[in-house]
């Protein structure tokens, strides 16, 4: 469907303009130098021709079938203009020019109304306060954008709403000699959307690989079902600017405070499969090797070396990632030894050594690609003026091509002197970094997707033993009552209500109550002052733990009734569970999309170690084991030191039962529980708050 925007045979420019150093005349420029396959049609009411093209009085005066127009125009002329190209049948209109939404309300009801013209139309609009695309497929050819990176044909796509990142990569990719595909930058996005140029790029063979730039998700669920399609078939890579997870989780100790929205876009790319990066060079790195080389079947990779310390810094780098250097297979070692200089190092990495011609490099290349050990290669490779340098980089290239295994290369030499050598690597296509540790995160990368690819989402479980009703019920009479909070034995409801444990408890309103719920639930007990003032108990001296006797139950009462003056004062009688692992879970209303589920340890923990774990509703069986697996601390859940582990089935599955819970009661706005007791064989709440949406 956006074929014909990217893909276009007529481009009209609306505001094209005679003078050089202008946007009118830059885009009609651009397409001309860039060997655009269609025709052009600038469209000037004062002119005869611009830039040796005949120009048009008006868009009605042009040919029909128009697929393109660019708009140039300032924004009050612009609701006019789409109204002439919805009588002339035009497809699509790219809008550079700004004055739109992104300036304030005068200029958001111009975006409004020229909006509400071409759907009336259907006609799409890409933009406006956009560069616009460039397709370099060599039979489109289009350039239909006002920058000035002309890129080679490739096989990356840019996507993003920010012009300044997306040239930013773009450009980084032109440093490297890597050319691109598909280039969109559509500004206030107002029509054509994120995802729907990802989706398109899913489905264009000649796309390999998907970069895109976030700095927040308009639609995150779209987003999400989108990429989690599209990243399942090729690669999406993705960088979010103004996130820090460790800031947002520093923020505060509750779900609300450690999940911040940012976290929210973090968890959509990881839900979805897209890879992400902290940094834009190491995104253009990965890129750049993805879009020549096949994806790696394992995490085993071969070092080529001809210098020592360089392949110690990849290596670091490669197996702290999670790779591994395994040893050459005896096959390989008893051929290498043949083949290399006596005094080369045959081991993994291989050294062969400065002095080694092009045959040893082909010899190792060869046998790694055989050899059952390994799933990628990785060539550390300096000049040096004794060889032949041009060969080894054919043979280099050469191997990449027969797309067996992934290779990545490290070349280290003086870019103005071996010309010749940096062009044979970077035309073959070979993904060619300066540095040893860019070469092994790129290499990373491709693993990592790998990752993504075998990974099991695993299924929703829908419990079918869950109260729903109840939960409504509650929810609605707190709502229709105005209250944002709901008590907390109308909490401990809910939760029994979805099956989720709770240490036994009843709710008292006198010192003969609370000593009669004590022997009830039996000792030891804790008692909890409950009003809804007071949210953080202990803070309070709302709490007190380890109650033996009916003294203990009574004192305690009357203390808390003394101490803590609350009209709707009552207590919590409930059962002491001494000796369990305290942990955290809680769920947040995410706006467009469900909630954000946490997990991690609680109690002091969470304050200290803010040691948690975050994930999506609905959040799967596999995902919910890969939320306690992830945990920092995920030792204390197994059980360390003599010490035994905890009912983590059980963990699992209450996690699942929340994520059930706060999709079924949509309206809660926030949920902790905090904490549950994990034992090992069984877990419960013991302190639970929900608030609700106002
Ligand atoms: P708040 O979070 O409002 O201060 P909690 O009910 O979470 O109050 O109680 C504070 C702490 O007291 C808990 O983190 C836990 O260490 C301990 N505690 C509370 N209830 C129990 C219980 N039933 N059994 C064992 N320890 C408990
Ligand atoms: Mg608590």
């Amino acid at each position: 469907m956006l074929d014909s925007l990217f893909r276009p045979q007529k481009v009209a420019v609306i505001g094209a303009s005679t003078k050089e150093l202008s946007i009118g005349n830059r885009v009609i420029k651009n397409l001309i130098d860039f060997g655009f396959k269609g025709e052009v049609y600038p469209i000037n009411p004062k002119a005869d021709e611009v830039r040796g093209l005949k120009a048009y009085k008006s868009i009605l005066d042009c040919p029909e079938n128009i697929d393109v127009v660019h708009m140039v125009i300032p924004a009050k002329f612009v609701p006019q203009a789409v109204e002439d190209c919805g009588q002339k049948g035009v497809k699509n209109i790219i809008i550079n020019s700004g004055g739109f939404s992104e300036t304030g309300s005068e200029g958001e009801a111009i975006e409004e109304d020229f909006l509400a013209r071409a759907k009336k139309y259907g006609i799409r609009v890409f933009g406006p306060n956009c560069q616009g695309i460039i397709n370099s497929d060599p039979t489109i050819r289009a350039y239909c954008n006002f920058t000035f990176t002309k890129p080679d044909p490739g096989f990356i796509s840019i996507v993003a709403l920010s012009g300044g990142v997306a040239e930013v990569i773009h450009q980084g990719f032109s440093a490297m000699g890597v050319g691109t595909r598909i280039y969109a930058s559509n500004g206030n996005a107002c029509d054509v959307t994120i995802p729907e140029i990802i989706r398109y790029l899913g489905d264009d063979e000649g796309t390999r690989v998907i970069v895109t730039y976030v700095e927040g998700l308009r639609d995150p669920q779209n987003f999400l079902e989108v990429t989690q399609a599209v990243a399942a078939k090729k690669p999406v890579l993705a960088m979010k600017a103004g996130r820090t997870m460790e800031g947002a989780k520093a923020a505060a100790s509750h779900t609300g405070g450690l999940a911040k929205e940012d976290i929210a876009t973090e968890i959509i790319f990881k839900k979805a499969g897209v890879l992400t990066f902290m940094d834009e060079g190491e995104l253009i790195q990965a890129a750049a090797a993805f879009a020549t080389q096949p994806i790696p079947k394992g995490n085993r990779v071969g070092i080529i070396t001809n210098t020592g310390g360089p392949a110690v810094i990849a290596t670091d780098v490669l197996v702290g990632a999670g790779l591994t250097l395994p040893p050459l297979s005896e096959k390989t070692e008893a051929f290498l030894k043949e083949k290399l200089h006596p005094a080369a190092s045959v081991n993994n990495p291989v050294d062969v050594l400065a002095t080694a011609p092009a045959e040893h490099y082909r010899a190792c290349m060869d046998a790694m690609m055989e050899d059952e050990n390994f799933d990628c290669v990785f060539v550390n490779f300096v000049t040096p003026f004794f060889v032949d340098n041009e060969s080894i980089a054919r043979e280099i290239v050469a191997v990449s091509n027969q797309q067996k295994n992934p290779i990545v290369c490290n070349l280290m030499t003086d870019r103005r002197q071996w010309t010749e050598v940096v062009k044979i690597l970077q035309d073959g296509g070979v993904p060619c970094f300066s540095l040893p540790g860019e070469a092994a995160r790129a290499m990373t990368a491709l693993f990592r997707y790998r990752g993504i690819i075998d990974r099991e989402i695993g299924a929703v479980k829908t419990f079918a033993d869950v109260d729903k009703t109840k939960g409504q019920e509650i929810i609605g009479n707190a709502k229709a009552a105005g209250r944002s909070n709901i008590g907390a034995s109308q909490v401990y409801e809910i939760l029994s209500g979805y099956k989720i444990p709770v240490a036994e408890w009843r709710i008292v309103s006198s010192t003969a109550e609370a000593e009669k719920a004590a022997a009830e639930i039996g000792y030891p007990v804790v008692v909890k002052a409950d009003a809804a003032s007071i949210v953080h108990k202990s803070d309070m001296g709302g709490v007190a733990v380890n109650l033996q006797s009916a003294d203990d139950v009574r004192n305690t009462v009357q203390l808390m009734e003394k101490n803590l003056s609350a009209e709707d004062l009552r207590f919590f009688v409930q059962k002491y569970l001494p000796g369990g692992l305290e942990l955290i879970m809680g769920a947040k209303a995410e706006e467009g999309l469900g909630h954000i589920i946490m997990f991690g340890l609680g109690g002091i923990y969470v304050e200290i170690m803010k040691d948690v774990v975050f994930n999506l509703t609905p959040v799967t069986s596999t995902e919910a084991k890969e939320m306690l697996a992830s945990i920092r601390g995920v030792s204390l859940l197994r059980g360390v030191r003599g010490q035994k582990g905890v009912d983590q089935a059980r963990l699992i599955e209450i996690i699942q039962r929340l994520s059930q819970l706060v999709s079924d009661l949509p309206d809660i706005q926030e949920m902790d529980l905090n904490p549950l007791m994990a034992f090992e064989d069984s877990v419960y709440v013991v302190d639970a708050r929900i608030s609700i949406k106002s």
